[in-house]
C-alpha cells in the first residue's frame, strides 16, 4: 500500500516513516508541507519520490490508499476529513482535534465512508504495557483499587515550538501528554474515567499554556486515578503503578517511545521481575494497521481510542481551569 505524510513533521522521520516501511508492501509515496521548500527537503532527505504544497493533488492521487496526519494539532480535523472523504485510509495523530465535535464528526466520517481510522497512541503498543495489561486481565492483583502515572519529563529543546508557546495549534501538556495517560489507563482497567479534578500551572516553559498538570479520576469500578504531566521534569523519571487488593504492580521508565522501563510485581509470595518483549512501539502500531486497512482486524488504538483519550483530556484542562470536578464528555 501506498502512504502520504501529511506534515513534514519530527514524529515521521523520527519514527513512523521507518515503521511504515517495516511493513512488507508498505512504501511511502508523497509528503504534504505547507512550506515548498521543507517539502522538497524533507522528501529529498527521507528518499520521498514526491513532495506538495497541496493537499488535494496528494488526494487525488488513487494510488495513495493511506495518510498518515502529524502535523499540528488544529490542523488534524481539516485534513483527515479531506482524507476521509478522498477514501483513503487513516493514521492520526493525538490529540485527535482541538475540539470534540470535531473528533467525533472524524471517526463518524470514517465509519461511514468504510475507512480505517486509527490514533496513534504509541504506548499501548509497548511489551511492557502488553504484559501489564495482562496481569491486570489475569486477576494477579485481584481488584484494582487505583493507579498511579507518572509522567513529568523534559521536553527536548527541538521540541519547545508551537507545544509551548501556541494555543491555537493545539499547544500545552494537556493535549501532548495527558492525552497518552488518558489512553493507557483505559487500555489497562477496561473502562473509561467518568469524572475528574485537577490544577494546572506554567513552570518555567509554557508560554499562553499550561506545561505542568496534576489530576485525579473517578472510574465507574470506584478505582482512582492519579496523574501527573509536565514538560520541565529532566530527572523525575517515568512510570505507571496499578495497586490491587491482591498485589500491586509497578512499572519505571515505560512512559517512553522506546521499548525500555521495568516491571515488576508485588504480592503476598514477595517480588516477582515481569519480563516483556522489546520490539518497537510504533512498528507494531503500524502492523496492526497494516493488517485492518487489509480488512483483518482493528488497529491499535481506533478512532472511538482517541475521541475518548481527547475527552478526558479536555475534561482535566477544564477542571483545572474552572477548579472544580468535572465529568467527562465523550460525546454521546
Ligand atoms: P513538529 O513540530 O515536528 O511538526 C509539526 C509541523 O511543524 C509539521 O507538520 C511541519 O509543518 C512543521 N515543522 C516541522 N519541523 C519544522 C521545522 N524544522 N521548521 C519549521 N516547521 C517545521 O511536531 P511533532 O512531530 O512533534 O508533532 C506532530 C504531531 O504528532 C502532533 O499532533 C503531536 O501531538 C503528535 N506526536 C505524537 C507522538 C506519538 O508518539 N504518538 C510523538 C510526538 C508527536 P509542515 O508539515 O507544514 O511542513
Amino acid at each position: 500500500m501506498k502512504w502520504a505524510l501529511i506534515g513534514a513533521s519530527r514524529i515521521a522521520s523520527g519514527y513512523v516513516i521507518d515503521a511504515i516501511r517495516a511493513q512488507s508492501g508498505h512504501e511511502i509515496a508523497s509528503v504534504l508541507s505547507s512550506d515548498k521548500q521543507r517539502a522538497q527537503e524533507y522528501a529529498r532527505e527521507h528518499g520521498i519520490a514526491r513532495s506538495s504544497t497541496d493537499l488535494d493533488e496528494i488526494l487525488s492521487d488513487p494510488e495513495i490508499g493511506a495518510v498518515y496526519i502529524s502535523t499540528t494539532n488544529e490542523k488534524h480535523h481539516p485534513q483527515a476529513m479531506a482524507a476521509i472523504a478522498a477514501g483513503k485510509h487513516i493514521l492520526c495523530e493525538k490529540p485527535l482535534a482541538t475540539s470534540l465535535d470535531d473528533a467525533v464528526e472524524m471517526v463518524r466520517a470514517a465509519d461511514v465512508k468504510g475507512v480505517v481510522f486509527a490514533t496513534n497512541h504509541h504506548l499501548r503498543n509497548a511489551g511492557s504495557h502488553l504484559a501489564i495489561r495482562d496481569l491486570i486481565a489475569s486477576g494477579r492483583i485481584g481488584d484494582v483499587l487505583s493507579a498511579r502515572v507518572f509522567h513529568a519529563v523534559n521536553l527536548p529543546e527541538q521540541l519547545r515550538g508551537w507545544r509551548i508557546n501556541d494555543a491555537a495549534a493545539g499547544g500545552g501538556v494537556i493535549p501532548d501528554i495527558t492525552v497518552h495517560d488518558a489512553d493507557t489507563v483505559r487500555f489497562h482497567l477496561g473502562e473509561d474515567p467518568v469524572e475528574v479534578v485537577a490544577q494546572s500551572g506554567v513552570s518555567g516553559l509554557g508560554q499562553g499554556v499550561e506545561d505542568s498538570v496534576m489530576s485525579v479520576w473517578t472510574m465507574p469500578s470506584g478505582a482512582m486515578v492519579q496523574t501527573h504531566e509536565s514538560f520541565t521534569h529532566p530527572y523525575a523519571g517515568t512510570g505507571i503503578e496499578f495497586h490491587g487488593t491482591k498485589g500491586s504492580i509497578f512499572a519505571r521508565d515505560v512512559m517512553t517511545q522506546r521499548p525500555v522501563g521495568d516491571v515488576w510485581i508485588v504480592g503476598p509470595d514477595g517480588m516477582q521481575d515481569i519480563q516483556f518483549e522489546d520490539h518497537n512501539l510504533y512498528v507494531r502500531a503500524l502492523g496492526e494497521f497494516a493488517k485492518a486497512a487489509a480488512g483483518n482486524g482493528r488497529p491499535a488504538a481506533d478512532g472511538v481510542d482517541g475521541v475518548k483519550s481527547l475527552a478526558v483530556a479536555l475534561a482535566v484542562r477544564e477542571a483545572a481551569d474552572q477548579g472544580k470536578a468535572v465529568r467527562v464528555d465523550y460525546g454521546g
